[in-house]
């Protein structure tokens, strides 16, 4: 058996107009743009990643920018909705500063013993804040140019919601991936690849007769779980092929190496290494502020910086008192 999957990599969702996605997830939420590429598979449009200082593993939302797509369905076979860990005691700061921004919230809710804030981006995407007591102790990877003070910053990703139409054959492969069935609540079942800590969590909501999801702006494309190595990656894409599910080739995304199958449920899922991360192609003190390409596409670096509108960070991202 290869090692339990120690939690979330990271989520990729499908936005409409980069640069609002940009002033969005650095200039409200404060995250920090630790990547500024193309998408891989279509390299006239932008891939953005935010996260922490570093961009470390399980802190990493991204994004691919389709500007002309339609906005899709939430449904089953999706992950519909992706918690963000803050301290306790940081919702009020949240509530107005997203109010301030034209964000409608919703009102906050407990779960598990957590307080939780729903609200959606510009395109409609579902995030959730998610109070952890802990959080407040936890600054070390925080990113100080971010426009949010420490004490109610966003630390990292709590965990992902999948829907899905019945409970047995995603349960099955959520504990196939070392996951653990840790609670249940108003039929909200929890399940962690640790103890329930931060960024271990998927919860699953079994719900036969909600519409069949569709892909299209403000819908998550698939979360990533990580692995610390290509060997342990190598041992999970052995065990999934041996379950008898269909898994792509490792695929290298630069910033980590990848393998992708679809859990039974229908949720994309993609197993990502931890290394090599952020700092392979530019320094840690200024990631995300050049494009950057893989090695094969560096030959069209000029044709594609003409090609792709170019994107302010918001400024000035400074600390506002608290
Ligand atoms: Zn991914």
């Amino acid at each position: 058996m290869s090692e339990q999957l120690p939690g979330l990599h990271h989520m990729t969702a499908i936005c409409g107009d980069a640069q609002r996605n940009v002033d969005f997830y650095v200039g409200v939420l404060g995250l920090r743009l630790v990547k500024k590429t193309v998408n891989f598979d279509d390299p006239g449009t932008y891939h953005l990643y935010y996260g922490d200082w570093q961009g470390n593993p399980g802190s990493i939302l991204t994004f691919f920018a389709w500007a002309q797509a339609q906005r899709g369905r939430r449904g089953l076979g999706q992950v519909t909705a992706t918690g963000l860990t803050v301290p306790e005691g940081a919702l009020d700061y949240w509530k107005e500063r997203l109010t301030k921004s034209g964000v409608s919230l919703g009102t906050v809710e407990t779960r598990f013993g957590q307080s939780v804030l729903a609200f959606e981006d510009h395109d409609g995407l579902p995030l959730e804040l998610i109070t952890r007591p802990e959080a407040a102790m936890e600054t070390a990877d925080l990113w100080v140019g971010g426009p949010v003070p420490a004490q109610y910053a966003i630390r990292r990703m709590e965990g992902v919601t999948l829907t899905v139409a019945q409970r047995e054959p995603t349960e099955k492969t959520l504990f196939a991936l070392g996951f653990t069935l840790i609670g249940e609540e108003e039929g909200r079942l929890r399940y962690s690849a640790g103890q329930g800590e931060s960024s271990t969590l998927a919860d699953v909501l079994v719900s036969p007769d909600a519409p069949r999801g569709s892909l299209g702006v403000g819908i998550v494309h698939h979360v990533a779980w990580r692995t610390p190595s290509d060997e342990t990656e190598l041992d999970w894409r052995r065990q999934i092929l041996e379950q008898g599910r269909s898994v792509s080739p490792v695929m290298d995304r630069d910033y980590f190496h990848s393998i992708y199958f679809h859990e039974p449920g229908g949720v994309l899922f993609e197993i990502a290494t931890n290394p090599p991360g952020f700092t392979t192609d530019e320094p840690l003190e200024s990631l995300g502020t050049r494009l950057c390409v893989p090695a094969w596409l560096e030959e069209r670096r000029a044709l594609l910086e003409q090609t792709l509108t170019p994107l302010r960070l918001p400024a000035p991202v400074v600390a506002e008192a608290p």
